[in-house]
């Protein structure tokens, strides 16, 4: 099926197409420097932005993958989870466009979606798989039996994203934000080993309850302390060390627990979805374990990796496929949707 899938669930709005598993266009416009300033995301900002580039975004990727909504078979689009201003503009454009061109809309779930993008670089997921969802508001470890059923959570964290670890982490050692991609690089020139960091719930004590949960706020803090005990002795603060040994600590406990579910469930195949999927290391590291286990691991471009428009296409053409009813055409932007919910349902006969 050719889809249309739009993306507005934090500060990227996506526009992407595809044609079964194959991308045809994937047009982004960022906010992303409008937020820096803040360290964070503003949703104010973002909201507006949003609805300032989707006209222009949805153009481009119209012409960019050569097609006109009349030749589209569905419009998909962001329903939840994500900041509820940034969602109402993808959601209301998506309902515009869809009634306009007589289309059938889904609205979907961005976790979901962040899973699904795999396909576009590999192909049909093997199931069942284990997904290791990784992002700024995400760390969860998920089994899917069916992705176009829904998921079933196995672990989340307890505390701050990885994602979001990875950004209060650079702030605090002045690289800027967002994070992840500045530690990556500031990694590469430092020694994973230099720094014992602590690798949250990973003691023999923390089996039984908290297997496959995660806790990264620990781990910041210890960053924190250390960075604060060598600026208060008047000692230059290595950042590529704290950066390698950060990173190594965070990726660690993402593959060794992503491999343990695999086992734990019996499953061949690890797919890892959500911005932090786009680290270079935990690529690796996640490749090296899984490899000793004869455990396949798919871990999309990094460019797919982030949000983007393509991966709600991705997971709208794989609903089409299946068969699965369109959502109604009052659907929601549903800023606490539900992991276990894929998409909207359509309305109910009266
Ligand atoms: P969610 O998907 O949970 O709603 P989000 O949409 O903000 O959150 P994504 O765009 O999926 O998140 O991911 C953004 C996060 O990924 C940021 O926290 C960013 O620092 C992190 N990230 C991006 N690239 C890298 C990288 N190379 N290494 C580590 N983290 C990264
Ligand atoms: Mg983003
Ligand atoms: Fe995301």
């Amino acid at each position: 099926p050719l889809v249309l899938g739009i993306e507005t669930s934090c500060d990227e709005t996506g526009v992407g197409i595809v044609r079964g598993h194959t991308l045809l266009a994937d047009a982004l416009a960022s906010s992303v420097d409008q937020h820096a300033r803040f360290g964070g995301v503003v949703p104010e900002v973002a909201s507006r932005a949003h609805l300032e580039a989707i006209v222009p975004t949805m153009q481009r990727a119209l012409d960019e993958a050569k097609v006109t909504l009349a030749d589209l078979d569905a419009i998909a689009v962001t329903s939840g989870p994500g900041l509820a201003g940034a969602l109402l503009v993808g959601v209301a454009a998506a309902k515009g466009y869809a009634l306009a061109a007589e289309k059938p809309i889904y609205g979907v779930n961005h976790l979901a979606a962040h899973v699904a993008v795999d396909t576009l670089e590999h192909g049909p997921l093997p199931e069942p798989a284990v997904a290791m969802l990784v992002s700024g508001g995400h760390s969860s470890l998920l089994l899917v039996d069916d992705l176009t059923n829904g998921v079933t959570p196995l672990g989340a964290t307890i505390d701050d994203a990885a994602g979001e670890a990875f950004d209060k982490v650079a702030r605090l050692l002045g690289l800027g934000f967002p994070g992840g991609p500045l530690i990556d690089r500031a990694a590469r020139e430092g020694d994973p080993a230099a720094i014992a960091f602590p690798r949250g719930l990973t003691a023999p004590k923390d089996q039984a309850a908290h297997r496959f949960d995660f806790s990264f706020s620990g781990l910041k803090t210890a960053v924190a302390r250390w960075v604060e005990a060598r600026e208060r002795a008047g000692e230059k603060v290595p950042v590529p060390d704290v950066s390698a040994s950060f990173q190594e600590a965070v990726c660690d406990v993402l593959t060794a627990k992503a491999i343990d579910a695999c086992r734990t469930h019996g499953v061949q195949t690890l797919v890892i979805g959500g911005g932090v999927a786009a680290n270079s290391r935990l690529r690796v590291l996640a490749e090296q374990r899984a490899e000793k286990h004869g455990i396949e691991v798919r871990v999309p471009r990094p460019q797919l990796c982030t949000d983007n428009g393509a991966m709600v296409a991705a997971l709208g053409s794989r609903l089409v496929a299946a068969g699965v009813a369109p959502s109604h055409l009052d659907l929601p932007a549903d800023s606490a949707m539900a992991l276990t919910a894929v998409s909207v349902p359509g309305r109910k006969p009266a």
